[in-house]
């Protein structure tokens, strides 16, 4: 079919690595064939497509494992400081081709399986996705691990190994099913279990006083196992680790029921403790307080902090020598990075393990943690922000609950000093809030680090000026930005081959890890082959995707249609209801005006709601019922389709970004931290409509206000309108076509089936004051739409824009973000040195 010579096609034209050498290919396919024999111990006969798999797995495997060892071996010689990234998600995606192209292998390899009688591209659909994580926060987590080893740090990614990661999403008549996701069914090649490095992780108990000292004692212990993942830089041959812990039961028995004889009984209860780390908690900018999540983020910042102090008292200096380790020069060795507040315990527990098991007064313990942890926060929403009850706290985690409040009587007498006589402002600096029983885990962070980061200049701003401003006032130096990023291996290199080709063809490869090269394309704004070639790989992504929604949901799409694209988490403050009411108003125009030439789109939505959180799953249904009206409407034929995809998830969107003209970032102003989808899609030439909101901010600065279709209300607007007196129903009765959208909603035009279906939207908007002032940015979005359209009529005029775009997103490299935490918090060296490879001997 078509498709398939397209797929051929596009495996065919990677060129910038170089062509496939013979030996090479000839040692891939003996590896191969060793696999499938001896570690899935097939025949031909019997081998199924993931046998395949599984042996090309552990073949490119084997091309990691000497490097992985030499990287460790290195670390420990040059014994410089290492950075710890502790984070409760890791939204790794798919690995085999990562590492093949990390390793450069991938056209050895391509051209192994090709002399196989092997399709490369099938196979790598039998990997499952390691989706250990919600969204941006999880995937930024990944595409730091990729970037810090690409800049030689030594690092480590310290996480939870879910057995189940973010749910599979179905979508039945328009209402989204959780089915669980179980990644490791089918085992997972990529990982290794240390079980030499359990660690055991301590909860419950009490706390008594001996010789002065505190002592937890009785507590409940729960193994912790670690599972390595090899984490490939680009063509330098370093292989660092991303270690994820595993719950185990302690394996010893609870001698009560033993000794009552309930055998049975002990041993099968044991197996609950593991349930620690069953299931990664589907939320999205939300905090839901349960205690297994406070149980779970303690294991995590637990067994990382046993395992990383172990490491520093076997680290070069104490190795081979019998000298007692000194802990004031920790924070020369070790960084800690903690990825929101999800980890904010490490202030804690690093506390306990110093002066508890370490012997080391309070002072000098508490200025080695500050000078170790650093905290990112992600989000000024209310609603995430972690507090957890006091209660709840004292009964998991006694002798935290004794060092949290004496931080933070430490802390009040500084805010006592700098502001005497100001109880109101001791009120609110409290980390733990008397009024309503609970310790704030964003202060606690703040409190227990030297430097505090916002992921955009616009978020970081607002933390100092609104969430964080007293704590900013006692310690502007703290303070920082590190607008976030995303790495250009897996979201141009590996998503996009043919445009990454492109580029190379004209500017070379070192944008490849210098992004910022990308800049030499404008170089090429007015070539107009280079723009022809822009124009057909999207094209062919495009078709490519018009395969999948054929096949997959049976809805005919013109290839040539602009690609409108919204994918992300639904949440209401992203505002899909926003993109909703426009399609709607698309469709009455179409309806009200049927020989009307259009610009034809199709807009596709992707993401999934938290199964807790109605309203959003409220939303799918309605987009998917808008689909089902305009998509069935011969009137409307192919100028407007409407596609809801199921399972948006890491792999998905490696392929929908490619094929992506219009890229939907529409936040109400001051909600959305950064934003990283944003820049996958400008980076892949679509163009952007969005708000100033997050890093649109800086996409704007980038590539210039007439390259971006930016909208809506500004931070100070929305402050403005709110202080003014939002009321959403003047919108309503001023704009007529929002009127008659959100009537046809109420009404029951899109569910005649159950006309009231979708009451709580209306009643969001209208009765509830539309706490995201969707209708307040209505009218600037519909006519920023129609200067989308203008534009897309000029299809040369469109390409060079998406070019432009192109050559303006090498700011948002997460090289670039890493080389800056490296710099500014960390205090380590990236390098550009490449490790001998194993062949070479010992470095
Ligand atoms: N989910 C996945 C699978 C992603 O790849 C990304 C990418 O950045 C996100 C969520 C975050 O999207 P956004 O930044 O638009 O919220």
């Amino acid at each position: 079919t078509g498709s398939a010579a397209l797929k051929l096609k596009a495996s065919k034209q990677i060129s910038i690595r170089g062509i496939p050498l013979l030996e090479n290919v000839q040692g891939v396919k003996k590896t191969f064939n060793r696999h499938l024999h001896f570690t899935v111990v097939k025949d031909r006969d019997v081998a199924t497509q993931r046998d395949y798999y599984s042996s090309l797995a552990y073949t490119v495997r084997d091309h990691l494992v000497g490097r992985w060892i030499r990287t460790h071996q290195h670390h420990f010689e040059s014994d410089g400081k290492r950075v710890y990234y502790l984070s409760m998600e890791f939204y790794m995606g798919r690995t085999l081709a990562n590492c093949m192209i990390n390793l450069g292998i991938e056209n050895d390899v391509d051209e192994a399986l090709y002399e196989l009688g092997l399709n490369i591209e099938e196979l790598e659909e039998f990997e499952m996705d390691a989706a250990l994580g919600n969204g941006g926060l999880g995937r930024l987590a990944a595409c730091f691990l990729d970037s810090m080893a690409t800049l030689g740090l030594s690092s480590y990614g310290y996480g939870l190994r879910y057995d189940y990661g973010i749910f599979t999403q179905q979508i039945k008549d328009g209402f989204q099913n959780e089915v669980p996701d179980d990644w490791l069914r089918y085992g997972n090649p990529w990982e290794i279990s240390r079980p030499e490095f359990l660690v055991p992780v301590q909860f419950y108990g009490k706390v008594i006083e001996e010789n002065g000292k505190k002592k937890w004692v009785e507590t409940e212990i729960i193994q912790a196992m670690p599972f390595d993942t090899p984490i490939p830089g680009y063509n330098n041959n370093v292989i660092n680790t991303l270690r994820l812990w595993s719950a185990k039961a302690p394996g010893k028995f609870n001698f009560q029921l033993f000794n009552a004889g309930d055998y049975i009984r002990a041993v099968a209860e044991q197996s609950l403790t593991e349930n620690i780390t069953r299931v990664l908690y589907p939320n999205d900018n939300f905090d839901e307080g349960k205690i297994l999540r406070l149980q779970q983020e303690f294991f995590l910042v637990s067994a990382s902090l046993q395992d990383i102090l172990r490491r520093y008292k076997h680290s070069k200096p104490y190795s081979a020598t019998d000298k007692k380790p000194d802990f004031t020069r920790f924070p020369e060795k070790a960084a800690v990075q903690l990825n929101d507040t999800h980890p904010a315990l490490s202030v804690a527990e690093l506390m306990r393990l110093l002066i508890d098991e370490e012997n080391l007064e309070w002072d000098q313990a508490f200025e080695i943690t500050k000078k170790t942890i650093a905290y990112t926060n992600h989000t000024l929403l209310p609603e995430a922000l972690e507090r957890w009850p006091i209660d709840m706290f004292e009964k998991l985690l006694p002798r935290h609950l004794q060092i949290i409040t004496e931080i933070n009587l430490h802390h009040l007498d500084l805010v006592r000093q700098k502001w005497p006589g100001d109880e109101e402002r001791l009120k609110r600096m409290s980390v733990v809030e008397d009024e309503h029983k609970v310790v704030n885990m964003g202060y606690l962070s703040i409190v227990g680090s030297h430097a505090v980061n916002g992921v955009a200049q616009l978020h970081s701003d607002l933390l100092k000026s609104t969430l964080f401003k007293d704590f900013y006032e006692l310690n502007p130096e703290k303070f920082q930005n590190k607008t976030n990023g995303i790495t250009p291996r897996r979201w141009i290199l590996l998503c996009n081959p043919d445009l990454s080709d492109a580029i190379a063809s004209k500017i070379g490869e070192s944008w490849i890890t210098n992004l910022s090269q990308l800049s030499q394309l404008r170089n090429f704004v007015n070539d107009e082959q280079f723009i022809q070639d822009v124009q057909r790989i999207k094209l062919e992504n495009k078709q490519r995707l018009v395969e999948m929604f054929k096949d997959e949901y049976n809805v005919n799409v013109n290839p040539a249609s602009m690609f409108d694209v919204q994918i992300k988490r639904i949440h209401e403050y992203k505002r899909q209801l926003l993109n909703c009411l426009h399609i709607i108003t698309l469709y009455n125009r179409i309806k009200d005006n049927p020989d009307a030439q259009t610009v034809p789109r199709t807009i596709i939505f992707g993401g999934k709601a938290a199964p807790g959180y109605l309203t959003a799953k409220l939303i799918i249904k309605l987009i998917c019922n808008v689909g089902r009206t305009v998509n069935n409407d011969p009137v409307v034929g192919d100028r407007l389709k409407v596609i809801f995809l199921e399972n948006y998830r890491v792999s998905l969107a490696e392929k929908i970004i490619p094929a992506v003209d219009l890229s939907e970032q529409i936040s109400l102003a001051g909600l959305e931290a950064s934003g990283t989808g944003n820049m996958k899609m400008m980076l892949n030439g679509a163009l952007t409509i969005g708000t100033l909101d997050g890093a649109n901010v800086e996409m704007d600065e980038e590539v210039g206000r007439d390259n971006i279709f930016i909208f809506g209300m500004t931070v100070d607007d929305v402050d403005a309108l709110r202080k003014k007196g939002y009321k959403s129903k003047e919108f309503y009765d001023r704009e007529p076509e929002l009127k008659r959208a959100l009537d046809q909603i109420r009404d029951g035009f899109f569910s005649p089936e159950d006309p009231n279906i979708f009451a709580d939207i209306i009643k969001h908007l209208l009765d509830w004051n539309d706490h995201y002032m969707l209708l307040a940015d209505y009218a600037e979005y519909v006519k920023a739409q129609e200067r989308v359209d203008q534009l897309y009529k000029n299809q040369t005029e469109w390409t060079k824009k998406c070019i432009l775009n192109i050559a303006a997103s090498g700011k948002f490299s997460s090289d670039r973000t890493i080389a800056e935490y490296a710099k500014e918090i960390w205090g380590v060296a990236p390098s550009d040195k490449k490790l001998p490879a194993p062949e070479e001997g010992r470095p």
